[in-house]
């Protein structure tokens, strides 16, 4: 079959051919419609110190996908050829703590669907059965594809109550924008969000943020007085995985506030402490998405009227996926779509 392939290490990914994965009695084989480009994956593409340090090679990465079910292990249930799936990329052990506590998201044996195995970036892809979601009938493919990132937004989003409170995102990368749409769908009153890049930044605004600050050019302390903000944001999203912006973010919060981490900042990022002390702060830190609570809240707010489709901006066929990659590291993006069907 054809599949996305880091073949070496070193940067970028090379379309291939590959032994079709194998088909074990708790797993479903997939063959995959359409897949997204994740900021995994260009840290991937990249070659960066991560993913040196990560990805076996040679191996097919990928893991925001939708696809149709065409096989299954004979232990299967709840699943018939021909549904619609996506799929949950983090593969839990089953029999830690967390795990046996129906904390599958908190497991300590986690291993990454295009990370630490055979990747969704391909004709087709064999999962447990467990991690697979079915997609009701009144989502697009299109969507479906890119639940796991929204997954991550909402996760981290619906962490805390967001009912009439003031939200600050810093970060307005696809995740970053999904969790302004969800913030302003669930009620929120201030859905400020932060970022240096203006196209992301509109496109934020498009999908709901209230303000969007591009921290370039503009300071957060006077976009706050200028929205009457005098005490500080209840709720913070940090979501760019950068420094400045998570320091940022802790001194515009209030006493009180809640703050929840999706970003990944360097391991020794340096943090003024009082600001978490003295404020009273609550900080959160999120990994992936809650099995499978996370998926049933996206699909809920898709069907109660949020509306994801302007996230995505680019649809190419698989073979195009140079560009698609390229389109994605010019900051110039939503989400890219790649289609497997041709
Ligand atoms: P992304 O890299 O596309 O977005 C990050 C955004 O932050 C970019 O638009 C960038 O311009 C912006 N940024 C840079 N400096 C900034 C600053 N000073 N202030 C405000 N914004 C700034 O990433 P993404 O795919 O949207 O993911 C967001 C973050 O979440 C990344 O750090 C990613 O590694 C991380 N992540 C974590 C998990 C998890 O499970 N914890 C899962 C997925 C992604
Ligand atoms: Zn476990």
């Amino acid at each position: 079959m054809k599949a996305l392939v880091k073949a070496e290490a070193g940067p970028g990914l090379t379309l291939q051919r590959v032994k079709k994965p194998e088909v074990g009695h708790n797993d479903l084989l997939i063959k995959i419609r359409k897949t997204a480009i994740c900021g995994t994956d260009i840290h991937i593409w990249n070659w960066d110190d991560w993913a040196s340090k990560t990805i076996p090679v040679p191996m097919h990465v990928g893991h925001e996908y939708v696809g149709e079910v065409v096989g299954m292990g004979s232990e299967v249930r709840g699943f018939q050829i021909g549904d619609r799936v996506s799929g949950e990329g983090h593969i839990t052990c089953g029999h830690c703590r967390n795990c046996r506590a129906g904390r599958r998201h908190l497991c300590r044996n986690t291993v990454g669907v295009g990370v630490n195995r055979e990747g969704a970036f391909a004709e087709y892809l064999a999962i447990p059965a467990f991690n697979a979601f079915k997609i009701p009938d009144d989502i697009s493919d299109d969507i479906a594809a890119i639940l796991d990132p929204f997954g991550n937004a909402t996760h981290t989003a619906l962490s805390f109550d967001l009912v009439g409170e003031d939200v600050l995102i810093t970060g307005a990368g696809p995740i970053g924008i999904m969790a302004a749409a969800i913030c302003r769908h669930v009620g929120a009153r201030h859905v400020v969000i932060t970022d240096i890049n203006d196209y992301r930044l509109d496109l934020a605004l498009k999908m709901g943020a209230t303000r969007a600050v591009n921290v370039g050019r503009q300071k957060l302390d006077d976009v706050m007085k200028e929205l009457g903000m005098t005490e500080g944001f209840d709720v913070g999203l940090e979501m760019s995985g950068n420094p400045r912006a998570f320091r940022d973010l802790l001194s515009a919060m209030n006493h009180g506030g809640k703050v929840a981490l999706l970003g990944i900042p360097p391991a020794e990022t340096s943090i003024d402490w009082n600001q978490v002390i003295f404020k009273g702060l609550i900080i959160k830190g999120i990994y992936g998405r809650e099995m499978f609570e996370t998926w049933y809240k996206m699909v809920a707010m898709l069907q109660s009227g949020l509306d994801l489709s302007p996230m995505i901006t680019h649809r190419l066929p698989v073979d195009q996926f140079q560009l698609g990659f390229e389109t994605m590291l010019s900051g110039q993006s939503g989400k890219v779509v790649l289609d497997w069907s041709g």
